[in-house]
């Protein structure tokens, strides 16, 4: 048996081929993600939680330094601009590297490029490393979806018709030149997730969620070099330095999660970076901070940081905020975060 998560409650197959391995699912795409990584959930305006626009707070899940829509602005619009190389390169290199390994290591090739070729700006570089990232691109794909095809065979004759359908249309889209966007799984992946879902036979549910699993490997520009190459290659200046930057923007996170009925009340929302946001995804806290190594800490000087701003700046909104947080975090945590502002730093 294996469960998989998906949307609000757990769902069970029966696994005739897979020892009891936990499946988890799925995210869909760690970077670009909409305002809320919930299900469903309603976007949360700054208005509503103004923590949002405070610039260099301290992220309560990581440390690094967060930043505001405003900073993004800014620092995109200096990395856009003729000195902007030094700029970019330098920020790829310091910002935390949870996320950006594979960009960091375009990051090194792009440096390497342009000091054989100072007078290219970074999107000229990025075009001339792209031809060869597309080609890379298309066959990962290519064979990314014919092992899915392969594992799908499994399905019942009815089934099988139905998915044979959805990886016809991606065929078609993989066989035109890539467009924009570099890559394209979301379609393939959403089909196979709502035939997921609605499916009853146990033993189609299993191939399913395996084939799901081997689309999810589907290279994304957030994890694939060659994907990131393409992507970017395609944007302007301007468009690349606010992408880099927008993991690294501040959102609302519910600290107890939507998928547990976490409300949007200001005492269940912590500010945390985008990246960190999807990285915890539906954990819950105690079990997110077992895997996070000094999250009391980065939660403790997160919460010093508001404090301190609070004092500066007092929010009506806010004014019971930071006692009220703690004891949620105490709450949600089942006492494994011990938050003190009094003592410790
Ligand atoms: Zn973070």
């Amino acid at each position: 048996m294996f469960s998989i998560s998906l949307g609000n409650r757990p769902i069970v197959a029966r696994s005739n081929n897979i020892a009891n391995k936990p499946v988890s699912m799925p995210k869909m795409d760690t970077g670009m993600v909409a305002d809320s990584v919930s299900f469903g959930s309603k976007k949360i305006t700054d208005a509503q939680f103004p923590l949002r626009l405070v610039s260099g707070l301290p992220c309560p899940y990581c440390g690094e330094m967060m930043f505001t829509v405003n900073d993004a602005t800014k620092f995109g619009l200096q990395m856009a601009s003729a000195k902007g190389k030094e700029l970019q390169m330098g920020l790829i290199q310091k910002l935390g590297p949870q996320v950006f390994t594979n960009q960091k290591s375009v990051a090194f090739d792009i440096i390497r490029h342009s000091k054989e070729k100072p007078e290219l700006t970074i999107k000229e570089i990025l075009h001339e490393m792209a031809p060869e990232a597309e080609i890379r691109l298309v066959e990962k794909q290519k064979r990314i979806l014919f092992k899915a095809q392969d594992i799908t065979k499994q399905l019942t004759p009815e089934l099988m018709a139905k998915t044979d359908h959805d990886f016809e249309v991606v065929h078609s889209l993989i066989e035109r030149p890539l467009d924009e966007n570099g890559f394209r799984n979301k379609t393939l992946q959403s089909g196979f997730m709502n035939l997921f879902r609605k499916e009853k036979d146990p033993a189609n549910k299993n191939v399913l969620a395996t084939s799901i699993e081997t689309l999810l490997t589907l290279p994304t520009s957030y994890f694939d070099k060659d994907a990131f190459i393409v992507k970017y290659s395609k944007r302007s200046s301007r468009e690349t330095a606010e992408e880099l930057l927008f993991p690294y923007r501040s959102s609302a996170e519910h600290l107890e999660t939507r998928v547990s009925g976490g409300g949007t009340d200001l005492d269940n929302l912590l500010c945390v970076h985008r990246h960190c946001n999807s990285k915890r995804s539906s954990d819950e806290l105690d079990v997110f901070a077992e895997k996070t190594p000094n999250l009391e800490t980065h939660m403790t000087n997160h919460l010093f940081a508001v404090q301190g701003h609070l004092a500066r700046n007092p929010n009506k909104q806010l004014t019971h905020y930071i006692p009220n947080i703690i004891n949620r975090i105490d709450k949600q945590s089942h006492g494994v975060l011990n938050i003190n502002l009094g003592g410790s730093k």
